[in-house]
């Protein structure tokens, strides 16, 4: 029998600070994606820049690495079937202006006059992120 497929989710600042962890929680779960580790933390630059090294030397870089060290962040692994690719279709695209009702994004969030920096959720994008990513959080 093969492992259940995994991936990070992370609620990040803007949706901790806004009391929306259970309610982005809550709809992941629902889905019936199961959470198996589960931590609150205020994550360094050193980490977060690790985590999104795929953006380094984007001009949006270092203004989001410090929005994402400016308050406490909700990490979570959640695991199921496929489970990948149905928490990025449950957040949604990544301007939460544009994402589509009905998405995490698209329903709890918008534009608070910095772009799409603050759009509630992470979630990984692919099965080599999700185990880059799962190991750099949790590991
Ligand atoms: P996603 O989180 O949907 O996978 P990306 O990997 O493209 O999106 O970008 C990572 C994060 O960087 C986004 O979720 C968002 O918080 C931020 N971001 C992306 N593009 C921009 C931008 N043009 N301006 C400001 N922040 C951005
Ligand atoms: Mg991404």
């Amino acid at each position: 029998m093969s492992q259940p497929e995994r991936t990070l989710v992370l609620v990040k600042p803007d949706g901790v600070e806004r009391g929306l962890t259970g309610e982005i929680l809550s709809r992941i779960e629902r889905k019936g994606y199961q959470i198996t580790e589960l931590l609150m933390l205020n994550a360094t630059p050193q980490l977060l820049a690790e985590h999104y090294e795929e953006h380094q030397g984007k001009e949006f870089f270092e203004p989001l690495v410090n929005f994402m060290a400016s308050g406490p962040i909700v990490a979570a692994i959640f695991e199921g079937d496929r489970v990948i690719e149905g928490i990025r279709q449950l957040a949604g695209i990544s301007d939460p202006t544009l994402a589509d009702a009905g998405t995490i994004r698209g329903d709890l969030g918008r534009d608070w006059g910095e772009g799409v920096q603050k759009n509630l959720i992470h979630a990984s994008d692919s099965t080599l992120s999700a185990e880059r990513e799962i190991d750099l959080w949790f590991g």
